[in-house]
């Protein structure tokens, strides 16, 4: 059984902030991440662009020197990795964290390595593992995928991209641009708000001029294995098909949280309890940090306004150790 005063689970953007934090005021931490450094963002598009400038994407005020206005995925990667190496931070990667139980005042942390045993505990697991499912028939099928890496593989095919958001606009641009027969499906009626500013005319022109074809306010209904059948305001189409890329969002792994003893709204959003001024949940001494925060609100934090966690959490555990060293002083004096 090892132990630690915090252990931070995930080491994507805002647990190495969180680790830094803890770094700089000496306090015993380690972070647990089950893949690669940054696992998120390595498995982001191989040419995606954030919308956020390289400032916003700094952790503890250290510069991001970017080539361009909005830094690249390679550009983040290398980073963050700078960052990492060279404060030496603690961090076991390739270590899966299953479980978190509290016992009395204390945390049992068990990982695929590892027993921990813990003060307090920082959940930054983010919620890129989970997509959102369609829920039709064939979805399982092996032509169907809901990451997108980048657009070799398609060139040539009949490519359905489902979604209107960034993430869906981007893999249809790509995908077009080297030589993919696009469709895509939408279950709104226009391309998504949020898509950045410098590409929403690029794909609106693109649908206006044919080259992508979309069908809005369509859904599908079955995936099979070479064509496709959608519900669209006029009626069922069905239309060859090689590839279907799903870019439907992703969802924060609440069966984890639940298991270690995390509350919900009772809305849709599903947004776990925990205090906006300290992070800390309804179970003491366990904390959130980054885009988890927002259950399935994933639109709600970004790396640019939780990065802010880190600090707060540690605040926290500070106050905590000096409230807790007060109290022992006293008890002393009364004895
Ligand atoms: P993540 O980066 O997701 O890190 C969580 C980590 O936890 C992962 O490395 C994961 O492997 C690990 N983990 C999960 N479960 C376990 C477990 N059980 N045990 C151990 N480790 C575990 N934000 C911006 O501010 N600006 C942008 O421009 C921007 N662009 C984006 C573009 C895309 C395509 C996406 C999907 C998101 C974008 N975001 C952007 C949002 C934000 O960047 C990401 O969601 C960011 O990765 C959040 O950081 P995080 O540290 O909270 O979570």
């Amino acid at each position: 059984m090892i132990e630690k005063e915090v252990i931070i689970i995930g080491a994507g953007p805002i647990g190495i902030a969180c680790a830094l934090e803890c770094q700089k005021r000496n306090i015993d931490y380690v972070v647990l991440e089950k893949g690669a450094l940054t696992n998120s963002l390595f498995n982001y598009p191989l040419n995606m662009t954030f919308f956020s400038s390289s400032e916003k994407l700094e952790i503890d005020k250290i510069p991001f020197i970017s080539n361009n206005p909005k830094p690249t995925r390679n550009e983040a990667l290398e980073y963050y990795r700078r960052v990492t190496t060279s404060n030496t931070l603690q961090i076991n990667l390739y270590e899966q964290v299953f479980s978190v139980e509290k016992e009395g005042d204390r945390f049992h942390v068990n990982s695929d390595k590892n027993q921990y045993m813990v003060h307090n505990v920082v959940i930054a697991t983010g919620f890129y593992d989970i997509p959102n499912l369609l829920n039709v028939k064939g979805e399982a099928l092996p032509k169907v995928f809901h990451y997108y890496k980048e657009a070799h593989p398609y060139t040539l095919q009949d490519i359905v991209v489902v979604g209107a958001s960034n993430s869906s606009v981007d893999a249809a641009l790509e995908i077009y641009r080297k030589g993919g027969n696009v469709t895509m499906v939408v279950r709104g009626s226009q391309i998504g708000e949020r898509v950045k500013y410098w590409v929403r005319p690029d794909i609106i022109n693109r649908i206006e001029e044919g080259s992508i074809k979309a069908y809005f306010d369509s859904e599908i209904t079955e995936i099979r294995d070479h064509d496709i059948t959608i519900k669209t305001p006029e009626g069922h189409e069905t239309f060859h098909n090689d590839y279907v890329i799903a870019l439907t969002g992703y969802k924060p792994n609440f069966q984890f949280l639940k298991k270690a003893g995390v509350t919900f709204s009772e809305d849709e959003k599903h947004i776990p309890t925990y205090d906006d001024k300290t992070m800390e949940t309804n179970v003491k001494g366990l904390y959130l940090a980054g885009v988890i925060c927002g259950g399935m609100e994933t639109h709600k934090w970004f790396i640019e306004n939780s990065r802010i966690h880190a600090k707060m959490i540690v605040d926290h555990l500070e106050s905590k150790a000096t409230q807790n060293v007060a109290e022992d002083k006293k008890q002393h004096e009364t004895i």
